[in-house]
C-alpha cells in the first residue's frame, strides 16, 4: 500500500514540490540579503535617495538586496512572478537588469536543507511555478535603518498562491546587535501554511494586557485616533511591518494597528503567513483579508490590523471615522 502523505510523485521521485524548493531558496536568499544589508552599513555610505519624500527612502542596501533576491530567485524559478518593492520605482541608480546580467557576487544558489526535508502540505503539492507570486521587500524599515534603529530592519520574502499568502521568510539582519561584539548577528524565520512557523520562540503577552504596536515614522491623526480607541495599556512605536509582526509572535505586543494607507503587499505578505501559522490574523481595518495576486493594487489602502489573539475585540473598537476614511479594496 502506498501512503499518500506528501506529493505522491515528488515523494517517490525524491524531488520536493516546487513551492518547498522555492521556500528553501528564499530562506538562503534572504540570508544573503541580510549580509548585504549589514555590509552596506559597515562600509558607511548608505547612498540614500528620497522616493516620495523624506519619509520614503531608498538606500544602497535596498537596491543591492532587491537585485540579489530577485535575480537569484528568478534564475532558479524563471516562470514565477516576482514583485520587488524597488522595481516599483525608478529612482536613483536602481535599474532593472535582466537576471543573467546581475553580477555573480549578488547571486545566491543555496537551499535550506531543513526545508527541503519537509513534507509538502497536500494542497500545495501540485502547484506550478507559473502559479506562484513572490512579494519582496528587500529592506523593510529603511527609515529606521538610516537612523540606527537596527533591530527594526527585516528582509521580507512572501509567497502567494491563488491570491493568498501561503509561505514567507523574514530575515532580521541585526538581531542581537545590542549584545555587542561577539554576539551572533541576524536570524531567519520562516513559515508555510500547513507546516507551521520556525526560527523563533512563540510567546504571548503574558498578562492579557493590550499592548499596541504602531508606526514610529508614518503617523497621522487617523493612526493615533485608532490606536487610542483600542484603550491600550501601552503603545510601542517602532519601524517596519516585519518587525511589528515579530513583536506579536514574541509576546512583546498584542496588536499591530496602522489605520492608514502606507504599507504595501510586500510589507504584509510574508509577515501575514508567519502570524497565521501560529494562529494569528492580519486584515485591513474592516476585518477583510488582503489578496496577493500579481495584478492587485500594491497599496494596502485600508490599513493593517494584526493580532495573535482577540482579533474581534480590536476590530470592534475601530472608530467609525476610520472605517469611513479607509475603504476595503
Ligand atoms: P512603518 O510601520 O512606518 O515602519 O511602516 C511599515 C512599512 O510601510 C514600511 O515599509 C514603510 O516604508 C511603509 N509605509 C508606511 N506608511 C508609509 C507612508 N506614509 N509612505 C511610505 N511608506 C510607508
Ligand atoms: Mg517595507
Ligand atoms: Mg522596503
Amino acid at each position: 500500500m502506498e501512503i499518500m502523505t506528501a506529493c505522491g510523485s515528488s515523494a517517490m521521485s525524491g524531488s520536493p514540490a516546487v513551492v518547498l524548493r522555492l521556500v528553501a531558496s528564499a530562506y538562503t536568499v534572504a540570508e544573503k540579503a541580510g549580509d548585504i544589508v549589514r555590509n552596506v552599513l559597515h562600509r558607511g555610505d548608505l547612498g540614500i535617495v528620497e522616493k516620495e519624500g523624506a519619509h520614503d527612502l531608498q538606500t544602497l542596501a535596498d537596491r543591492l538586496a532587491q537585485r540579489s533576491v530577485c535575480a537569484s530567485l528568478s534564475r532558479r524559478f524563471p516562470k514565477i512572478t516576482i514583485i520587488g518593492e524597488e522595481c516599483a520605482y525608478s529612482y536613483g541608480s536602481m535599474q532593472e537588469l535582466p537576471p543573467e546580467e546581475v553580477s555573480e557576487d549578488l547571486i545566491e544558489n543555496g537551499q535550506a536543507e531543513e526545508i527541503l526535508q519537509k513534507v509538502c502540505p497536500v494542497e500545495y503539492c501540485g502547484v506550478k511555478e507559473e502559479e506562484l507570486v513572490v512579494w519582496v521587500d528587500p529592506v523593510d524599515g529603511t527609515k529606521e535603518y538610516t537612523e540606527g534603529f537596527l533591530d527594526n530592519v527585516t528582509v521580507l520574502i512572501g509567497i502567494a498562491y491563488a491570491g493568498r499568502a501561503i509561505a514567507g521568510v523574514i530575515n532580521q539582519p541585526f538581531y542581537n546587535y545590542q549584545l555587542g561584539p561577539g554576539a551572533r548577528l541576524g536570524r531567519t524565520m520562516w513559515g508555510m501554511l500547513g507546516l507551521g512557523a520556525f526560527g523563533f520562540q512563540l510567546q504571548e503577552v503574558w498578562d492579557n494586557r493590550r499592548i499596541v504596536t504602531t508606526t514610529r515614522s508614518h503617523s497621522n491623526k487617523l493612526v493615533t485616533d485608532c490606536v487610542n480607541a483600542m484603550e491600550p495599556h501601552e503603545v510601542i512605536r517602532v519601524g517596519g511591518a516585519g518587525n511589528k509582526i515579530i513583536q506579536l509572535i514574541e509576546g512583546k505586543a498584542s496588536a499591530y494597528i496602522f489605520a492608514s494607507p502606507g504599507t504595501k503587499k510586500w510589507d504584509t505578505c510574508a509577515p501575514e503567513v508567519l502570524l497565521r501559522c501560529v494562529g494569528g490574523k492580519l486584515t485591513d481595518m474592516h476585518n477583510n483579508a488582503y489578496r496577493y495576486d500579481a495584478n492587485v493594487k500594491r497599496m494596502n489602502s485600508a490599513g493593517v490590523l494584526a493580532t495573535l489573539r482577540n482579533h474581534e475585540y480590536y476590530v470592534s473598537r475601530v472608530p467609525e471615522s476610520v472605517l469611513q476614511a479607509l475603504k476595503s479594496d
